[in-house]
């Protein structure tokens, strides 16, 4: 590495001398003496895609990148057509590693064609004690997809012809890249030009020095992988396509080209697999570094040092599961690693919801105003399976105690993924007997506190641009008028249409954003709730009176925390939990009358 090089921490390259004497053009970041991550990239790209990630990973591990045959700096095999067959990719691959790592295993990461290779790579004998662990992103094994297809073709049901022909259609391009020469001229015209404007636009990415000049040559030299390769695989299957490392799978859940149930019979053929959904098109390593990288990371750290703290997944199967039950496979593909903010953590809801994205091996934040129960909540998050966890306290309704905590936070821990706005105060009593101070006190909480947790992650969201969460706890209330609740009801109907807003805002960042409106939930909010126009003896009755209620009527937070989860995995916009809410806000739509006519009524408080 020359001084430069070191300085500006830009990576080294140098030629490794592949299958058939291909040169291939390698780039490595960080120590050498650390462990190896081996990055293989996809069609049509070069090694730059994974540029974002690898910078990333490389105060942590050596990462190697290549340019495979054909494409970037590496140069293409004299006769193109059998020249990219996966056993020339196989060789390729283990001259890289021999050269990066003579001594050591490499954990091997591919995205899109780099993963279709790293399932032979990780398959086949010949590698066998090269591999420590392989991450699959967005690229099946050929052989498990000749198995995949087989298996329905032979034994239809509908759903599975569904399925054939739902990903038979998104395979249109494989079909365009068989036909000769076309794909080639293509590529060199028109389609070359366009294609760094169509990526960013269909994708959503950053347009920045990505894609490279090598594009129009890379785009038609890798037509010869499918050409090569895919008919001869899927035709006849490897019947012992077996991983012989632990391998992780990402997905992501919004990929044009590839459906998700074409993992559904995986487990048959890695018996050490761990699963991850990303809310996220097919060009992750452009659109998601920040979380592939730290996906990546605790994976191989667990394998290469078996460290079961930086292991999300580890950790969280280790742990007895509390709030989550069944659904909590699915939340931990969909969440395990990311970091997640709740107000109002300390008790009841946010308490549950903490302990649920714990149990799907987040990181998490607990944030409230009573320090003490925000610092239990963490300590008890850990517990449950957190990887990490912090406490913060912080009063939401001050605007300069939030910006503080949002500064703190991204300078800590990272810009969150998943944001739940969720600390809340109750306040009941007629409108004419609610004061100013009233209304000041529940709209600061309610409604401020809400405005400052969206504006201020959702800043550092758009600015981070790798997608994300927002969550808002609005109420039933919000669309159910009460003769008892004007305040608190006004204060959730505002959360609710805010939450509306900012979802059209943000979705063309790839934020979502839910409210949810519980009904009556068997949580301490009575305890602190107020009862205006009264004295303080007929406060505690009051109190005392609707804590009965609450407790009688007991439907458990944890199941409010399993709705918010479920929330951000569906990205649903507004989510009434308990039959009474989903009952209210049925009629708000079908008879707004019979619901007025009911806001008449005293409630039994
Ligand atoms: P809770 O009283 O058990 O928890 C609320 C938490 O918010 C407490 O830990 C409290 O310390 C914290 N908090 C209050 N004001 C704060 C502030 N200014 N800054 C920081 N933290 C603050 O109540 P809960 O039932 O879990 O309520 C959570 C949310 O759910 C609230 O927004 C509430 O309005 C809403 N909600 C509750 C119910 C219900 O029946 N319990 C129904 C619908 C909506």
């Amino acid at each position: 590495m020359t001084r430069d090089e070191q300085a500006e921490g830009r990576p080294r390259e140098r030629f490794v001398t592949g299958g058939g004497g291909v040169r291939l053009c390698v780039a490595e970041y960080g120590d050498a003496a650390l462990p190896t991550v081996v990055l293989v990239h996809g069609y049509p790209d070069s090694k730059e895609v994974w540029s974002e990630v690898a910078d990333r990973l490389a105060d942590r591990f050596h990462v190697v990148l290549y340019d495979v045959r054909g494409h970037g700096r590496s140069g293409a095999p004299a006769r193109l057509r059998g020249g990219f067959t996966l056993e020339k990719l196989t060789e390729d691959f283990l001259a890289v590693a021999d050269a990066v790592s003579p001594d050591h295993p490499v954990h091997l990461v591919g995205h899109d064609w780099g993963s279709v290779q790293g399932w032979e790579f990780a398959t086949v004998r010949d590698t066998e004690g090269r591999i420590s662990s392989f991450t699959s992103i967005s690229g099946p094994s050929l052989d498990h997809f000749g198995h995949w297809i087989k298996r329905r073709v032979r034994r239809p049901t509908p759903r599975r012809v569904v399925q054939v022909v739902g990903q038979g259609a998104k395979s249109w391009y494989v079909y365009a890249l068989h036909t000769p020469v076309l794909p080639e001229l293509a590529w060199r015209g028109v389609l070359g030009k366009q294609w760094p404007k169509l990526l960013a636009r269909a994708e959503k990415l950053p347009t920045d020095s990505y894609p490279t000049a090598s594009l129009p040559e890379d785009a038609a030299h890798g037509a010869w992988l499918y050409r090569d390769n895919v008919r001869r695989r899927l035709g006849s299957p490897r019947p012992d396509a077996y991983a012989h490392v632990p391998v992780q799978l990402i997905t992501p859940t919004g990929d044009a080209f590839l459906s998700e149930r074409l993992y559904d019979d995986l487990d048959r053929w890695v018996p050490r697999l761990t699963r991850r959904t990303v809310a996220a098109k097919h060009w992750v390593p452009r659109s998601r570094p920040e979380q592939l990288a730290r996906w990546i990371g605790d994976f191989v750290t667990s394998h290469e040092y078996g460290d079961p703290a930086s292991a999300s997944v580890v950790s969280a199967e280790s742990t007895a599961a509390t709030v989550l039950g069944a659904s909590g496979a699915a939340a931990k593909e969909r969440f395990g690693g990311q970091l997640v903010l709740v107000t109002g953590a300390a008790s009841g809801i946010g308490r549950a919801t903490v302990f649920a994205f714990a149990e799907a091996g987040t990181r998490v934040i607990a944030v409230d105003r009573d320090g003490e129960g925000a610092a239990r909540t963490a300590e008890l998050a850990r517990l449950s399976g957190a990887p990490d966890a912090w406490p913060e306290t912080v009063d939401v309704s001050d605007a300069e105690a939030m910006e503080k905590l949002a500064a703190r936070t991204a300078d800590l821990y990272g810009v969150p993924d998943v944001v739940v706005n969720n600390a809340g105060i109750g306040l009941a009593g007629s409108f004419l007997d609610t004061t100013p101070e009233d209304w000041k006190q529940v709209l600061d909480v309610n409604l401020w506190g809400v405005i400052h947790g969206c504006r201020l992650f959702g800043k550092l969201m758009v600015e981070r641009g790798q997608g994300g969460h927002i969550v808002n706890t609005a109420s039933a209330a919000a669309f159910q008028p009460s003769r008892a609740l004007p305040a608190y009801s006004t204060s959730k109907a505002a959360v609710l249409m805010l939450s509306e807003c900012l979802r059209a805002e943000l979705a063309p960042h790839g934020i979502g954003v839910s409210a949810i409106c519980p009904g009556l939930v068997n949580t301490p909010i009575t305890r602190s709730a107020r009862f205006a126009g009264v004295g303080e003896e007929e406060q505690e009755k009051r109190r005392a009176r609707s804590a009965r209620l609450y407790g009688l009527r007991n439907y458990p937070p944890e199941k409010v925390a399993r709705a918010i989860l479920r929330a951000v995995r569906r990205d649903t916009a507004v989510v009434p939990v308990t039959p009474e809410a989903r009952g209210a806000r049925l009629l708000s739509r079908l008879s707004p009358k019979a619901l007025r006519g009911l806001s008449r009524i005293d409630p039994p408080v």
